[in-house]
């Protein structure tokens, strides 16, 4: 079953019984989920054969039949989906049901998709292993004592055991491709704007795009092409058409590549070997490297967290206990609304408001929100400049998957994990994580970085990249 999603869509659309293909993933889910609860809920298998046998019907009627033609397709549980529930892994929410469906739903499922879940996730998808959720901690399927990553853990844990053929993620400093690069599968954070946030449970509004995540780049990139696009729903949304994008492997003689000092440095040997064999591989067949140095890059992960635990603060004063599930009991108002935060909200969440609140408060905003976004614009400015003559290629972690429960002692030593990912949704620009291979049979990612809107290239160096490391659509067995 490790074929491409792309392929069994194009199977089905020649005539395949989609039922099978819907079964195959079921005995998936029968014989992972309870070791990995990759899930927070998941359709029942009747809902799924249903729709299965509505698809078969269209197509032996002759109607037209969508991209993702009988593609399972796993959705975070930030995204909103109005026929199951979206929790964004809090108590706040649990048990809440969006009366609408998130835009990104919507285009997956005109396009003949099958939605089988809602995928775990750090708390309001702010962490870095997935063992933040409100719920329980996602485990890694190529080692379940580790973690997948975060904040999208369950979804690529999904992905990784094969209960979905493609993901729905978010990422607002990496919650996509971290997780990617722990599991083996590939995550794509576009360019901001060109995918909709509407019915995207928001965390950092200016930095965050849901994100396509699956078990090869061109299916994350047939996952792009759907998701893609103006959207009168989303204001920040880029009036842009459907991205198109070519599946032809980059020709290395054409490509520059650009080492970025401290997006390649202070990684654990094993993944710095991997990273190195891969760049020595695409210079001897010719593609050009240059190295430099942009020392602003120290600044990004304060910068980051500062502007992310800002907004955060902002967008999570809506749960006063009034619109969503969990409420205060009666009271003052201070006491009611104290009441259902103290309920609701785990301890990461609570830090992250007081701090952002601190960050944006009278005396202190300039010293510290300000500053931030004026670091901010300034590694932006560099990182375009050095987009509009390569590729940066980069890490995805500093380190391999780590233990559960390993990194929980200390909230900084989950920030740190993020330290090459943020940079991208700092400048706004579209990053490509990808499998290189294993290190003692943990998976290793590299980070590809290009210019607004430049998501083909990306696509196209992941193709040739698949072609060099000859991994693509691995799956845990
Ligand atoms: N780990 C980062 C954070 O906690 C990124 C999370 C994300 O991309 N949603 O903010």
């Amino acid at each position: 079953m490790s074929r491409e999603a792309w392929r069994v869509a194009e199977e089905i659309r020649a005539g395949a019984d989609p039922s099978r293909h819907v079964e195959e993933v079921l005995e998936r889910i029968e014989r992972w989920e309870g070791a990995v609860k990759a899930f927070i809920s998941l359709d029942l298998p009747e809902a799924l054969r249903e729709r299965a046998e509505r698809l078969e019907r269209k197509i032996r009627k002759g109607e037209r039949v969508g991209k993702l033609a009988g593609l399972l397709v796993s959705v975070k549980d930030n995204i909103c989906t109005s026929w199951l529930p979206t929790t964004a892994g809090s108590r706040m929410l649990e048990g809440y049901v969006s009366p609408y469906n998130a835009t990104a739903v919507e285009r997956v499922l005109q396009e003949d998709a099958i939605i089988v879940g809602k995928t775990n996730l750090d708390e309001f998808a702010m962490g870095s292993t997935t063992e933040l959720s409100a719920f329980w901690p996602t485990r890694n399927p190529w080692d379940l004592e580790r973690v997948p990553g975060g904040s999208s853990g369950g979804s690529a844990a999904s992905l990784a055991y094969g209960g979905a053929d493609l993901s729905l993620g978010s990422d607002t400093g990496g919650s996509a491709r971290l997780p990617a690069a722990y599991t083996a599968t590939v995550g794509l954070k576009p360019t901001y704007g060109l995918v909709s946030r509407y019915g995207l449970i928001p965390y950092g509004n200016s930095l965050e795009q849901i994100s396509p995540m699956a078990r090869s780049v061109r299916d994350v990139a047939l996952l792009l092409e759907v998701i893609g696009g103006w959207d009168p729903k989303d204001a920040t949304a880029l009036r842009v058409e459907r991205p198109r994008l070519d599946p032809s492997p980059a020709e290395p003689r054409a490509l520059r590549l650009c080492l970025v000092k401290e997006m390649v440095e202070g990684a654990e040997e094993p993944i710095e070997k991997l990273f190195w064999n891969t760049i020595h591989k695409l210079s001897s067949e010719g593609a050009q490297l240059e190295e430099l140095s942009i020392p602003l890059l120290s600044k990004a992960l304060p910068a980051y967290y500062t502007i992310a635990f800002a907004e955060a603060s902002s967008n999570l004063a809506r749960y006063a206990g009034i619109f969503y599930p969990t409420k205060g009991s009666s009271g003052s108002w201070e006491k009611y609304v104290g009441e259902a935060r103290a309920r609701g909200f785990g301890r990461e969440v609570k830090r992250r408001i007081l701090m952002g609140v601190y960050a944006l408060s009278e005396g202190f905003r300039d010293e510290f929100y300000v500053a931030a976004t004026k670091v901010r614009r300034a590694i932006r400015d560099e990182v375009l400049k050095v987009v509009k003559r390569c590729v940066i290629a980069a890490q995805a972690s500093p380190i391999l998957p780590p233990k559960i429960g390993e990194r929980l002692d200390d909230p900084l030593k989950l920030y740190y994990m993020d330290m090459y990912t943020v940079i991208a949704n700092l400048a706004g620009v579209p990053a490509l994580v990808q499998p290189l291979g294993f290190s003692q049979g943990l998976p290793i990612g590299i980070q590809w970085m290009a210019g607004p809107l430049e998501e083909s290239k990306l696509i196209s160096l992941g193709l040739l990249v698949e072609e060099l490391t000859g991994i693509k659509g691995a799956m845990a067995e």
